[in-house]
């Protein structure tokens, strides 16, 4: 089968990495009046627009002082990421209407593909990659290995120890994600502890280290839910990925098939999971009883492309 054709994964930005290493490449955007930048304070977007706000892509001039960093280029022309120092609410920069996470912007990215709205999703495909690498920048001020502070280099794309030259790079932590699905074509979906009641969505976890992604959809889904995938090659299949900058997630969507059906979950994580018919996902969605991730999200787009259609309803 294709792959998902999911909304987060259609970039309409080049990043450009060759220019990373150019000298003076954030100084030449800077004073380029086409280049556009994002502006983030604690992981949160300058946006435009209330209800659905997306992304400001704000002109360089008259910017506050903070780290800036290379996003890319579209039409040749810059984009640029301003992450604000401090903890303090710095004020909202001049063209932007307010602050939003990136949860928020990810709902106008799915409203925005529908109205084939291009300056919507290009903001989105930018905002998604500034929260990534202004998180990383956050947690990565000091030297690994020495503990000296670092300092930035390549754009925004590397971090350089000054004592012994060890540099660090940006970092994804893989999840895997998984639509269970057993021989009478039911779909396996689970309750986190943590969740408000009535809020179902596929099984996740991350991926351990030395582990194959294959391996690591059965590990989850037994672990979580007592369920056993089939070992064969095409009982676990890829069906595409979402980037999730909370911090460092890469969220990659599997189908995988169950060769057993008894339920039996790890109360720490994942306090229930139930098997769905589409009749009776439906009608427990319609009746309020079980509530679906949001749109924006592979979670929704892997129960979607069970069910065959959308669903209605949402967290
Ligand atoms: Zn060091």
């Amino acid at each position: 089968m294709d792959v998902l054709d999911l909304p987060f994964i259609r970039t309409r930005h080049d990043r450009a990495a060759h220019r990373r290493t150019e000298p003076d490449v954030i100084d030449r955007a800077l004073a380029d009046p086409t280049t556009r930048t994002l502006v983030l304070h604690r992981g949160r977007l300058a946006v435009v627009g209330a209800g659905t706000p997306r992304a400001a892509l704000l002109p360089p001039s008259g910017l506050p002082e903070g780290l800036r960093l290379f996003l890319g280029e579209q039409d040749g022309a810059a984009r640029l990421a301003l992450v604000l120092p401090g903890d303090d609410d710095p004020g909202v920069p001049t063209g932007a209407d307010g602050w939003a996470g990136l949860r928020d912007t990810a709902r106008e990215q799915v409203a925005a593909l529908a109205a084939d709205d291009d300056v919507a999703v290009l903001a989105h495909g930018l905002a998604v990659e500034a929260v990534a690498l202004a998180g990383w920048h956050g947690t990565h001020e000091h030297c690994g290995r020495c503990g000296s502070p670092t300092t930035v280099v390549q754009a925004g794309w590397a971090r350089r120890c000054p004592v012994d030259g060890r540099e660090s790079y940006p970092r994804t932590d893989p999840a895997v994600i998984m639509a269970v699905v057993d021989d009478d074509d039911r779909l396996l979906l689970g309750h986190a502890a943590a969740w408000a009641p009535g809020r179902f969505s596929t099984l996740a976890g991350f991926v351990e280290a030395g582990e194959a992604l294959e391996d690591a959809v059965r590990r989850e889904v037994a672990e979580e839910a007592g369920v056993t995938i089939g070992a064969g090659p095409g009982d676990v299949v890829y069906r595409g990925s979402q980037p999730w900058p909370f911090p460092a997630s890469l969220m990659l969507g599997f189908r995988a098939r169950a060769v057993s059906t008894e339920v039996r979950t790890d109360d720490d994580e994942v306090s229930e999971a139930r098997w769905f018919t589409r009749a009776g996902l439906l009608a427990a969605v319609e009746s309020g009883e079980v509530g679906l991730p949001g749109r924006a999200s592979i979670a929704r787009a892997l129960i979607e492309e069970w069910y065959g259609a959308e669903l209605p309803g949402s967290w």
